[in-house]
């Protein structure tokens, strides 16, 4: 397997460089096409643990294959409140704590966010929470405002300037049924309503489901849907488009419960989080050409565990606060592109991230993808890539074949940064079959 992947490796590279009839174009990194990325508002990993109990298993994210913790101040704060952070996330700023999207401290302007830049690119998008729709989380991927209070001007940036798609969650505060109507948004207000929409023909939808945050699964949602529900429609509606689409979807009364200090409703939202969660990845399952981010924007409540109680039992907490805190906050990531999670992050790490996507290639992270970038895979070969991460851009766990073409499929981006890493044609044939022999010299002698 190793002498025939090292052979075969060699030959696509060698064959890609000098223009020789193969089929380049075949293996080709699948692009990134579809984005969904979810938020456990004041979701910590002591909130994780504690459902689990409850459940008497890991959360649906908790097998994702990349995972990692992220720090979350704000500019002027220690401890970030929903809108910073979401802020933080969606533009890769620190903002002062209640900004939406604007450049304060500074000259206040706007932001440019996740949402705005992949519907530029001609993607789909939507916005779903179980807060009311003009809330700070939800607001920061799609408006721009001095200050989350204003809920009025949110809901006019969603309706005239961003325009998501879909926009499901709680409703009032800003946003109404005649003004999503007359801004050309389909609208529906209760859970029948929205499970009968016909969503191969339902290209903009509006949901304002109650008249403020909705309902605790606690307490029950009556005739109002379950945030799964909500994710699964949004994702039938925006995976019409084949350009494909950005998606936020936020449990929002996480949080909520956590201020109150309640760990039943606490524990019962984190379930109903990870459940959206897995229906998301049963949507996305066996595709490539998808992206799962999971974290959270702050921790709630300063929880800490004190008891277990078994299945079905809620454990004993102890909380230090009413308010946030400071404490990090889980990332989990997976499917294309899910690799560029590393372990330790910063919640304005992931607009580069997801923004810089011509650079996949650039292992090394010298804003250029050539030599220097498959030497990393080449020392790494044949391994499952945990001496080094870089060499695994695939992110399946062993590198090989995948992660060159990954390489490949960027091959040239970016401005070399000198004459090693370039390479114009005539030389290329040189340069890598100055790689190529001693790797395939050597993988002859070590089958010998
Ligand atoms: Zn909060």
């Amino acid at each position: 397997m190793s002498l025939r992947s090292g052979h075969f490796f060699c030959i696509v590279v060698l064959a890609c460089a000098i223009n020789l009839p193969m089929p380049c174009n075949e293996v080709q990194a699948t692009e990134l096409k579809n984005i969904i990325f979810m938020i456990g508002d004041g979701m910590g990993p002591e909130h994780v643990r504690a459902a689990g109990m409850y459940t008497g298993g890991p959360m649906s994210f908790e097998s994702m294959p990349y995972q990692g913790l992220a720090t979350t101040y704000s500019a002027d704060n220690a401890i970030t409140d929903s809108a910073a952070s979401a802020t933080a996330m969606a533009t890769g700023q620190k903002v002062n704590n209640a900004v939406i999207s604007q450049n304060l401290p500074g000259d206040g302007s706007a932001l440019p966010t996740l949402l705005e830049h992949y519907k530029s690119q001609g993607k789909r998008t939507g916005l779903v929470t179980t807060a009311y729709m003009t809330h700070a989380t939800p607001a920061a991927f799609a408006a721009h405002e001095p200050h989350r209070n204003n809920n009025s001007q949110i809901a006019s940036d969603y309706l005239n300037d961003s325009r998501p798609n879909v926009l499901l969650g709680g409703g009032g505060n800003g946003i109404s049924i005649s003004s999503a109507q007359s801004a050309g948004y389909t609208t529906v207000t209760s859970r029948s309503q929205l499970l009968a929409l016909n969503t191969s023909s339902t290209s903009r939808v509006s949901g304002q489901f109650g008249s403020t945050h909705m309902p605790y699964e606690l307490d029950g949602l009556g005739s109002l849907p379950h945030l799964s529900e909500m994710a699964t429609t949004a994702l039938d509606i925006l995976d019409n488009d084949p350009d494909g689409f950005f998606l936020m979807v936020e449990g929002a009364k996480i949080d909520l419960a956590a201020h109150n200090n309640w760990i039943d409703r606490n524990v019962r939202e984190t379930i109903e989080f990870s459940n959206t969660v897995q229906a998301v990845m049963d949507w996305a399952a066996g595709r490539e050409d998808t992206l799962i981010i999971v974290t959270a924007d702050h921790e709630t409540g300063g929880m800490s565990i004190q008891s277990d109680n078994g299945v079905g039992n809620y454990p004993t907490v102890s909380w230090s606060t009413t308010g946030h805190t400071a404490a990090d906050v889980p990332v989990y990531a997976w499917g294309n592109h899910a690799n560029r999670i590393t372990t330790s992050m910063d919640n304005t790490d992931y607009y580069d991230l997801l923004t810089d996507l011509g650079m996949t290639g650039d292992l090394d992270g010298d804003g250029f993808v050539g030599i220097n970038d498959l030497n990393i895979i080449i020392g790494n070969w044949n391994t499952d890539g945990s001496s080094d991460p870089r060499s695994d851009p695939i992110g399946d766990a062993f590198v090989g074949l995948d992660d060159v073409n990954q390489v490949l499929a960027n091959w040239n981006n970016g401005t070399p940064p000198g004459l090693a890493e370039l390479v114009p044609e005539p030389a290329s044939t040189s340069i890598l079959l100055s790689i190529c022999l001693p790797t395939l010299m050597h993988r002859s002698r070590a089958a010998g």
